[in-house]
This record gives structure tokens, C-alpha cells and sequence, in this order.
């Protein structure tokens, strides 16, 4: 069955038409990401899946997001994308624009989907997928099937808490997963660290920039002290939060991808599960395997999604 798998992301739209019994792309189309709101936005979106579809072969559209949505299409949030405030219905505006069936899907659950089908994921009917970048973000899969919650946001790993009373999340709430482990996080305590008289080398690798997850893997390759500490607080947070996470859903598998995991790679993938931290029965009987990083993931993801709605 063929699909059209669409990745919006905040500087380039791509869009595949894919095989989703295979995974195998038959065209593949990319453009800059429009600035100026979502009107412009779905607008390109419409022009990319035209011509990935040139011969009007599929009849279904597949479109992963990056933000919150709910179960009819309607995306309320993109902090990724310029202009994008207030609710915008991708899915009725697509169709208008295209005359194809519409299914919109958060790009984290459409990546978790990607993974488990044709990735590290595979053969595991349970499985969670962790994600690891500026934020922290997962997917849920339960007897392999995507797990969206009444809302939409099963799977949002980062919000749940990993210590009472702990940092500021980005979200307002406090001792968040995302705020130890996320990028972000990282960086708003190492910058922390640094004014209050903590000189490190993730501040000085970056200087006034973002502290990316390369100069991380630099600071902690060169066991420079605060960077090693902040890297043992992430893992920490992620055993914990991961460990819950795999005692209540009896998970046999979980997948972590994203940045920062790109760059700490396999060491701290096993530094996660060999933590004392990573509680309850969980650790007995839970696998952690690295993301396999496929090619056009969220197009890939977004399309299944698509295909099994
Ligand atoms: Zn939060």
C-alpha cells in the first residue's frame, strides 16, 4: 500500500510516498519550511505532497507534527514553527487543499512507530520509545499498536517527574525528566552552574551559543567535573523515569533515540539500564536498545500511522 508520509518540522518539510509494507520510498520531495504562519505552511505542505504524488496514485496523507494535537486533526501548539499561536485544524485544511484523506500525528509517536516497525522496535509487542533532544519526548506501543491517550499525548515521558520539588521544566512544572535529560535542560544548569562561580566546559565550548549535544559528548570525553555530573544526573532521570514507565506497562522493550543519545550513544544507553535508579520490576525484564536512526523516520512513521487508522 502506498502512502504519502509527510515530516513537518520547524526548517524543512518533507515529504515521501512510501511503500508502508516495505518501508521503501518511491519519490521523495523537500522545501524550506514556511515563516510567515500555518496558512502558508499547509499551503507548501499541499505543494510538496503534489508533487511526491505527481501521478495521483495515493488516495491517503500522512502528516507528523511537531506539537500538540488532538484526535481530529487539530494542532494547537508548534513552538518549532514560526507564527503558530493558536489552533489550526491541519487536518480539515489539508483536505481541502488536496482532496486526499488527511491523518495528522505528533512526529514523536511517528517516530516511536517508525522504530518499532522497521527498527530497533522490532519483534517487541510492548515497547516505549525515548527520545533525547532539546526536550524529551516518547511514544508508547502496546501490543503493537500506538498508544495515544484520551488526548493525544500518551507518551510524553518528559513531563513525568523524577524527583519532588526538583528543577524547573520547561512547562512550568518542577523535577521533570525533560529538565535533567533534555538538551535544554543541560544547558540552563550548566549556565546556572557557571554564574554561580561553576566554571565548565560546556559554557566555554559554546560561549554565547547553544550548547549542543556535540559539546557534550566533548566536556564528557574530557571528564571535565560539572559535565560529568550533569550526564550522571540525566541518567539517573532516565532510569528512573524509563524504569516506572517499564514496571507499569510490563514493557519488553525500549528504544532510545534523539541527539543527545546519537552523540553519548551505546555507553549511555547501558549506564541507563545498569543504574541502580532504573527501579521497580522493570529493570528484570526490560531490553534498551539504541534507536537504529532510520532514514525519513517521521515521513515513515506518519505514513504507517496513516495506513493503520
Ligand atoms: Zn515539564
Amino acid at each position: 500500500m502506498n502512502v504519502i508520509g509527510v515530516d513537518l518540522g520547524g526548517t524543512k518539510i518533507l515529504a515521501r510516498s512510501i511503500d508502508v509494507t516495505t518501508s521503501k520510498a518511491k519519490k521523495r520531495v523537500k522545501s524550506p519550511t514556511p515563516k510567515d504562519g500555518p496558512e502558508s505552511v499547509l499551503d507548501e505542505i499541499a505543494a510538496v505532497v503534489a508533487e511526491a504524488d505527481a501521478d495521483n496514485a495515493c488516495s491517503l496523507v500522512g502528516v507528523g507534527v511537531p506539537g500538540l494535537l488532538d484526535r481530529d486533526g487539530v494542532v494547537s501548539q508548534c513552538p518549532n514553527i514560526d507564527g503558530w499561536d493558536n489552533d489550526v485544524n491541519v487536518k480539515a485544511g489539508l483536505e481541502a487543499r488536496l482532496d486526499r484523506t488527511v491523518v495528522v500525528s505528533n512526529d514523536v509517536n511517528c517516530g516511536a512507530v517508525a522504530e518499532h516497525r522497521f527498527g530497533a522496535g522490532s519483534g517487541a509487542a510492548d515497547m516505549l520509545a525515548v527520545f533525547v533532544g532539546t526536550g524529551v519526548g516518547g511514544g508508547i506501543i502496546i501490543n503493537n499498536e500506538l498508544r495515544e491517550g484520551a488526548r493525544g499525548i500518551a507518551g510524553e515521558i518528559g513531563h513525568i517527574t523524577v524527583t519532588r520539588g526538583g528543577r524547573r521544566c520547561a512547562c512550568g512544572g518542577y523535577g521533570h525528566l525533560e529538565s535533567y535529560a533534555g538538551r535544554a535542560g543541560i544547558e540552563a544548569e550548566a549556565r546556572r552552574r557557571a554564574a554561580g562561580g561553576e566554571p565548565n566546559m560546556l559554557v566555554d565550548l559554546a560561549h554565547t551559543g547553544r550548547i549542543k549535544s556535540r559539546h557534550l559528548e566533548q566536556a564528557l570525553l574530557a571528564a571535565d567535573p560539572v559535565t560529568t555530573e550533569l550526564v550522571a544526573e540525566a541518567v539517573e532521570a532516565l532510569a528512573i523515569g524509563i524504569g516506572n514507565v517499564a514496571t507499569a506497562l510490563d514493557l519488553q522493550r525500549v528504544v532510545l533515540g534523539g541527539g543527545v543519545v546519537d552523540k553519548l550513544g551505546q555507553p549511555f544507553v547501558d549506564r541507563i539500564g545498569e543504574s541502580p535508579a532504573f527501579g521497580g520490576f522493570g529493570s528484570k525484564t526490560c531490553e534498551l536498545r539504541l534507536a537504529e536512526r532510520l532514514d525519513d523516520a517521521g515521513a515513515l512513521g506518519a505514513a504507517i500511522i496513516a495506513s493503520e487508522r
